[in-house]
């Protein structure tokens, strides 16, 4: 089979004949119809990402070994199955989960495999979706698509539809709470699309770009908030009674965005962290106690989530939003246009 690998960090990615993977006992092997491209593919393609004080983390300090083939958004077919799977059979429409834990320790034992100890994540630790064909190490990391689904679509629905998702789980969001998200790109909007979902919460968006705070409005927000040209701290006390949010969702997760987030909080509120973009943060310690703030890191979600995610997609609640094409011979491509900013919404690639 055809895969396009990350060799070396910063270099091209080859597409390399590799040898298709034989499904044994409870493994299947999918043929990947659509598979998405996502900002952590980067951190994998740099080989590095900041640390505190500009300190440089290795990829493979984390476990990572090259040559990879990455993406672990990937949807498709049931190509072949080991002798133990009985659910699925040849060309079943299937998307799969790839945060996959080693099984034992107490995240995967509470069903939170995507906080795992020791990961095994399709796509980052082991072979993944930038390829003709994946092999699925369990068939419970399948999850059925019906006919009607969108094939794009689906696929980004395991880690940037997940992340946003799983983040605004984490809120814990009432639906008399006003919560903020950061950052209005693709996994904002999944975001604002999500709260409006499941909890009813009243949706401010913030962004610097009006472009973007337009697609927050059309996708379900009830206020945007330009905090290039206004006042972001001023808008959101005006709006919550002097009160301030219940919950703020850092998309973005910068320096500069959280040191705002820390002040626009009501008493009990919780900042959820969830971009990449890295950083460090000075706090104000003793309003940590007093006000009862909760800083909570969100890392994408459970299968739960994501069975739950594919049904909201299903019934055309949650819309994905894929912008960008690509064939397997373009990966370079597309991961240089996602570090240059130039896909708006997400890219896939169709193997
Ligand atoms: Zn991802
Ligand atoms: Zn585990």
């Amino acid at each position: 089979m055809k895969a396009a690998r990350i060799v070396q960090p910063n270099k091209p990615l080859e597409v390399q004949e590799i040898e298709t993977p034989k499904p044994k006992g409870s493994q299947v092997l999918v043929k990947i119809l659509s598979s998405g491209v996502c900002h952590s593919d980067l951190h994998l393609w740099e080989g590095a990402y900041e640390g505190l004080g500009g300190q440089v983390i290795k990829t493979t300090d984390r476990g990572v070994r090259y040559p990879l083939t990455p993406g672990h958004e990937i949807a498709g077919v049931v190509e072949s199955i080991g002798e133990n799977v009985k659910e699925f059979a040849k060309d079943d429409r299937v998307l799969v989960y790839p945060w996959i834990g080693e099984g034992l320790c107490p995240a995967c034992r509470a069903g939170k495999e995507n906080l795992c100890d020791k990961p095994k994540s399709l796509g980052i630790y082991t072979d993944g979706g930038y390829a003709e064909y994946v092999l699925v190490p369990d068939k419970r990391y399948l999850v059925r698509l019906d006919d009607k689904m969108d094939i794009d679509a689906s696929a980004i629905l395991s880690c940037s539809v997940l992340t946003a998702y799983g983040a605004v789980k984490n809120a814990e969001l009432k639906p008399n709470d006003t919560a903020i998200v950061v950052g209005a790109g693709g996994i904002g909007l999944m975001a604002i699309q999500s709260v409006k979902a499941i909890t009813g919460a009243r949706t401010i968006a913030m962004d610097i770009d009006d472009k973007k705070l337009q697609a927050a409005k059309s996708n379900g927000a009830d206020v945007v908030i330009n905090s290039k040209t206004q006042d972001p701290v001023k808008s959101v006390m005006e709006l919550t009674d002097n009160l301030g949010a219940d919950a703020v969702l850092d998309i973005v997760n910068a320096s500069k965005t959280v040191e705002t987030d820390m002040q626009l909080l009501r008493k009990r509120a919780k900042v959820v962290l969830v971009g990449l973009f890295g950083g460090e943060l000075r706090l104000n310690l003793v309003s940590m106690p007093t006000r009862a703030y909760k800083l909570i890191g969100s890392y994408t979600g459970t299968l739960s989530d994501l069975t739950e995610l594919v049904a909201l997609a299903q019934r055309g609640v949650i819309k994905p939003i894929v912008s960008d094409r690509f064939k397997l011979d373009q990966a370079t491509e597309a991961l240089s246009k996602l570090k240059a900013g130039q896909i708006i919404g997400r890219g896939v690639i169709h193997p």
